[in-house]
């Protein structure tokens, strides 16, 4: 019986894939890709750090394998061809100091969702400060709470763990300063990206609508640039939505807000009818050139639920 529906499973699987190929010659694929930092490391336990030289290698095979690399906030994502579009999340500063100059060496647009509240106040980002103290086993926990109360946690945290506030210096968001002249960059792109970085899906639809809307509010009086796009925080979603860190309420806030697309976190290729409010993204890991070769091919290629 088992072995049944093992063999069941694995024909639609196939079936699907099949279809997916089929779909990609008739309709090219184009993909997001999410990044977070780019920094020397020594380790990175949540997986969010590619060092420069993985990064700069990375930009070399996106340089050679498309001619279309889009920018989130363009009238179309996909093209007549298959195409990329390179997204970083939070607002850290060493998108500024070490990915822009590595984008410009290939002429390579991004768009950066800002965390604002994290740039106006200088808030540590709570994820990181458990991964430098050691306990990323409290992320569900932390994750649950309000924002205030997070801020409180890793408040506690930090005085039992004094070594990572030094380590966090090297992980803090950018200053308003230096995100006026990031933002100047012809090749930036600013996004929304809440204002306290909550989970969604934990808020009432008014207070989700007002965390986009004061980012979106923070970065037009920031730069004077009014953003059009926005990225969920976490956005994680499970196959078929049962998990979700955002859901109807976000999308609703976005079209509300008169926004033009807002990216997820789930795997996936973005198609002509793809929901605009709930675009997929593939998280990019510390890849050299070679596995980051291997895993395009799979983002382009594989069908996903
Ligand atoms: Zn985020």
């Amino acid at each position: 019986m088992v072995t049944c529906k093992l063999l069941a499973r694995k024909l639609c699987f196939g079936a699907y894939q099949v279809c997916a190929a089929g779909i990609n010659l008739v309709c090219p694929p184009a993909i997001v890709l999410a990044y977070h930092r780019v920094a020397q490391h020594k380790g990175d336990p949540l997986q969010l750090t590619v060092t420069p030289k993985n990064f700069t290698e990375q930009l070399e095979i996106i340089a050679e394998t498309f001619d279309d690399v889009v920018r989130f906030d363009a009238v179309q994502l996909h093209t007549a061809r298959p195409s990329v579009c390179l997204t970083f999340d939070d607002g850290y500063m060493d998108n500024y100091t070490i990915a822009l100059p590595i984008l410009e060496r290939f002429n390579i647009p991004a768009t950066f969702f800002v965390s604002t509240g994290h740039v106006e106040h200088g808030w540590p980002y709570w994820w990181e400060a458990l991964s430098i103290c050691g306990r990323l086993a409290d992320h569900g926990r932390i994750l649950a709470m309000p924002s205030s109360e997070q801020h409180k946690a890793v408040h506690v945290l930090l005085e039992a763990c004094a070594p990572a506030a030094e380590a966090l210096e090297e992980c803090h968001p950018l200053t308003i300063a230096a995100l006026q002249e990031f933002s100047r960059h012809p090749l930036v792109c600013l996004g929304a990206h809440t204002h306290t970085h909550p989970r969604l899906s934990n808020l009432g639809a008014e207070d989700q609508y007002q965390e986009i809307k004061k980012s979106l509010d923070k970065l037009e009086s920031w730069t004077s640039v009014r953003p059009t796009v926005a990225a969920y925080p976490f956005g994680a979603r499970s196959p078929f939505g049962r998990f979700c860190d955002y859901n109807k309420d976000s999308i609703k806030a976005c079209r509300r807000l008169g926004l033009k697309r807002a990216a997820a976190n789930f795997p996936g290729q973005v198609r002509p009818w793809t929901n605009c409010y709930a675009i997929p993204r593939h998280l990019v890991r510390d890849w050299d050139g070679p596995a980051f070769k291997i895993q395009l091919r799979t983002f382009l290629t594989r069908g996903y639920f």
